[in-house]
């Protein structure tokens, strides 16, 4: 069971329907799972960044994808030549193969990180609306307490 701190509209993906209870987890219209409320990003609302890095490791995989390929198009056109030929192709084919692993490894760190700073931004941003939520609740149980709250931060410079 998820916590659902804050309501998050969500549209579906599949019908279009906008979904404002944060309790539903599929879609009343057509039944489709709403996945997207789960991620950091949606529930605490921030911006996606780096869509320029986004675009570099599209071509990365591409690029990783176009290796595996020429790499297959020796190996398989060097099938049917003498032992020497066909051994180089195999060779080639390897090395495409561990070029290409290589190069969707580093597009996956990549992803990692811009995900790991995602969550960091979407915690942070969480932690500011609860405290932003529990501050008036705090001042009007205890009319006293604002007398022994903190300093402001605009006020401690
Ligand atoms: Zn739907």
């Amino acid at each position: 069971m998820s916590l659902h701190l804050f309501s998050t509209p969500v549209q579906c993906t599949r019908c279009g329907t906008v979904v404002d209870d944060p309790t539903v987890d599929k879609c009343p219209t057509c039944g489709n799972l709403l996945k997207e409320r789960r991620a950091p990003r949606r529930l605490a609302g921030v911006e996606t960044r780096y869509g320029s890095l986004r675009t570099l490791l599209a071509v990365l995989r591409f690029l990783g994808l176009m290796v595996l390929l020429l790499g297959a198009l020796v190996f398989f056109s060097t099938l049917g030549d003498d032992g020497g030929s066909s051994l180089n192709g195999a060779i080639v084919f390897v090395s495409s193969i561990v070029v290409a692993v290589a190069l969707f490894a580093l597009a996956g760190i990549f992803v990692l990180m811009m995900d790991i700073e995602e969550n960091t931004r979407s915690s942070f941003r969480m932690q500011q609306r609860m405290l932003e939520q529990m501050e008036p609740q705090h001042t009007a149980a205890d009319p006293l307490a604002d007398e022994a709250a903190p300093v402001p931060p605009a006020a401690a410079h």
